[in-house]
């Protein structure tokens, strides 16, 4: 008998009929012999309305108040999965993120986890239950509910599996696997058999949605293998994310990544200074807020641009906070840019053969794109472009790679 944790996304349960096909799939899975615990994320686009709701009562809601509002959707699925389940003559209960032992910090909206306490769960899996937990919440300290981030049902069912010593954690999901690129960008773009912990992050981090990055990162800390898979294709046979992948692949680009909403912040004449980005930088993680690419130019005159990249959500916050500190850095202004987008290429063989940068940069200037910014990382080259480009760009390196072909 194994222990299996499953996660189900929003597209899997969006309706009535949907959540009785997954309750099929779970019942047979637990007919087979299988103890099942399955993370469900909120039904189809709940989470967006309660944020268009919340907008339309305050352009300002407090951050506490919007965790307990989403993190309801989430349980909304967990009870009628939960029922469906009864219907088929299966044993089920639902718990809520806290109710499943969840605990993170405090930090609404993008709280982490802290730890899971797994006795609730063991003792209703010893007592022969399915469990259907409510993803993307946990409790912190002081009780209040918080919730992991977008997308966040994925890390709560990897450290599920981790914290339950499952060694296999399920993702299920509207597309068949991870993809060499987005699909509904690129036609080309084919399933990926496996990839590994590393590739994925850097894909998940630069783009590909199909994979909440701290999922990712839990799952190469404590060693779960992760599948993901389409919900309701069962013939296609998904993508295994594991530590190695096999010798062959290693040597090559596994995927393209794109992102769409990427802003370009610019602190212009910042005197050239030590401490100057340390002042920067440091408020705005006090602020939560994630910077990506950060480029300082060669100074003139004792003066400098410093030039950072943000999610285009985050754009006006991090404004708010740069010019707060523009005193103390004695900088002349700020101003941003937030059509922008980029480009991903990503494979671990990247580490050792330097062709790929070059490949890369001819097969854009071929494709008419201009490059705005560049950052690499040992596996990963990216490439900031005008947000009406990201498409032609995905599609240009996919072709360059030869990622249409095995
Ligand atoms: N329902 C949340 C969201 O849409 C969490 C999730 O789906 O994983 O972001
Ligand atoms: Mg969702």
């Amino acid at each position: 008998m194994a222990l299996v944790v499953q996660k189900y996304g929003g597209s899997s349960v969006g309706d009535a009929a949907k959540i009785q096909r997954v309750a099929d799939r779970i019942a047979r899975r637990v007919r087979g012999g299988d103890q099942v615990v399955a993370v469900v994320s909120a039904m189809g686009d709940t989470t967006d309305e309660l944020i268009d709701l919340a907008r339309q009562i305050s352009t300002r809601p407090s951050a506490r108040e919007m965790d307990v509002l989403l993190h309801t959707g989430e349980i909304v699925s967990s009870t009628l999965m939960t029922m469906a389940l009864h219907e088929q003559g299966i044993a089920a209960i639902s718990l809520t993120g806290a109710q499943a032992g969840i605990h993170t910090d405090a930090v609404y909206g993008r709280a982490r986890i802290s730890g899971i306490d797994t006795e609730r769960m063991r003792r209703e899996l010893d007592a022969g239950r399915v469990i259907i937990v409510a993803g993307f919440q946990g409790l912190s300290e002081d009780f209040d509910v918080t919730t992991l981030g977008r997308g966040g049902s994925d890390t709560t069912a990897v450290a599920l599996a981790a914290a339950l010593k499952s060694d296999r954690c399920e993702i299920y999901t509207d597309v068949a696997g991870i993809f060499s690129a987005d699909p509904r960008v690129c036609p080309a773009a084919r399933p990926l058999r496996d990839i590994g912990y590393d590739e994925m992050l850097e894909l998940a981090t630069t783009g590909a949605r199909v994979m909440h990055a701290r999922a990712v990162e839990v799952g190469a800390l404590y060693d779960v293998e992760i599948l993901v898979a389409s919900t309701f294709d069962e013939t296609a046979p998904g993508t295994i994310i594991h530590r190695e992948t096999t010798m062959e692949q290693a040597n090559k680009v596994r995927g393209i990544a794109h992102q769409s909403q990427v802003a370009k912040v610019t602190v212009r004449a910042v005197p050239d200074r030590p401490g100057i980005a340390a002042h920067l930088f440091e408020p705005l993680a006090a602020a939560h807020i994630s910077v990506d690419t950060i480029v300082q130019n060669a100074s003139v005159e004792g003066l400098t641009d410093l030039t950072f990249t943000v999610a285009s959500d985050d754009m006006a916050q991090a404004v708010d906070v740069v010019r707060k500190a523009l005193p103390e850095l004695g900088a002349e202004d700020v101003v941003t840019d937030g059509d922008l987008g980029t480009v991903s290429v990503v494979g671990t063989g990247m580490a050792s053969a330097p062709g790929y940068a070059a490949t890369m940069f001819r097969a854009l200037f071929d494709g008419g794109i201009n490059i705005e910014l560049i950052s690499t990382s040992d596996i990963r080259i990216t490439c900031l472009v005008r947000k009406a480009q990201v498409a032609d760009a995905v599609r240009v390196l996919h072709e360059a790679f030869a990622l249409d072909r095995e």
